[in-house]
């Protein structure tokens, strides 16, 4: 094996399996599993962390991250990991915890239980939803609107469509602490996704600080650890994030985080934006091959 191939690591990221919003679902992603177990060296992100650091990090390594901290991480995800042997780690937006779901999702369930048959005056118009598809659209479009907005002004428009919509969002959707501590005997890794999913650029520096803060600390006192791993929400540096966020986490003690954009992981990577890439193809052939190309794409770059 060619120098080249050694030393370097490719982070896949993953999300809810079980969800009806077009999604992964439960058999693809236990697919998806099988396949890197039989073809890549699975390893878990401190194992990762360690063996960059030696300069032996094994061919082909990839590790599993699963984002947001729903249910499913604990009822679907773990069992599938813990059957094949494989630790992950799990990225928790804590919120989600006390309140049973996330922002997305009150807006998901405000215009699919809702009995009206329109959206009046959202983003400046009204939005027929009265087909599955109309339905979906509007989703999607809300989904993209809201999510770029700062965390006040957020809250305040789902608010708004919730009150439009005259429509109960509650839900039950996401890991209780018991999970999570469950999760974490399992022998994966618990890091922070912040406590409500904002964009960190969207906040002032302290709310920012104070959204690491919260969320790290209710994740320690419920595993008993402390937390050192974090993803960022949305996660593209200069974006999503930027330098004050990475001199954040280092003082809160965090050695490791993780963003959406694209590369493999080497040891020239900044340990503060690790880049992740997860093929998109359902089909488990297609997916190999363009998870092996990325190998050799970041190669052909020169970054050894
Ligand atoms: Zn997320």
């Amino acid at each position: 094996m060619a120098n080249s191939e050694k030393n370097k690591a490719t982070v896949l990221n993953f999300h809810r399996v079980n969800h009806d919003d077009g999604g992964m679902d439960v058999d693809e992603f236990r697919r998806k599993m099988m396949f890197l177990k039989s073809h890549f060296n699975v390893i878990s992100l401190p194992e990762m962390m360690q063996l960059i650091t030696e300069k032996i990090l094994p061919p082909l390594s990839v590790v599993i991250t699963v984002d947001d901290g729903y249910e499913d991480s604990y009822s679907v995800i773990t069992p599938i990991l813990d059957e094949l042997n494989i630790k992950g780690a799990f990225f928790i937006t804590t919120i989600g915890i006390e309140q049973g779901l996330l922002w997305n999702d009150k807006i998901f369930n405000a215009i699919h239980r809702t009995s009206k048959t329109t959206i009046e005056g959202v983003l400046n118009r009204d939005q027929s939803i009265a087909t599955k598809e109309q339905r979906k659209l509007a989703y999607q479009e809300l989904h993209l609107a809201y999510k770029f907005m700062s965390l006040v002004e957020r809250e305040e428009s789902i608010a708004q469509l919730i009150s439009i919509l005259d429509v109960d969002v509650s839900d039950n959707v996401f890991l209780s602490k018991n999970k999570i501590a469950a999760i974490k005997s399992a022998g994966m890794t618990i890091g922070s996704h912040t406590h409500q999913h904002p964009i960190l650029t969207m906040e002032n520096d302290d709310d920012a600080l104070q959204e690491i803060i919260k969320s790290q600390k209710i994740l320690e006192s419920i595993t008993n650890n402390n937390i050192q791993y974090f993803a960022y929400p949305n996660g593209k540096f200069g974006r999503d994030f930027n330098n004050n966020h990475k001199e954040m986490l280092t003082t809160l003690g965090i050695s490791c985080a993780l963003a959406t954009d694209w590369g493999c992981f080497t040891e020239d990577s900044d340990v503060l934006a690790i880049p992740r890439y997860t093929p998109w193809d359902k089909d488990i052939a297609r997916f190999g091959i363009r998870l092996c190309h990325h190998f050799n794409k970041h190669k052909a770059q020169g970054h050894e």
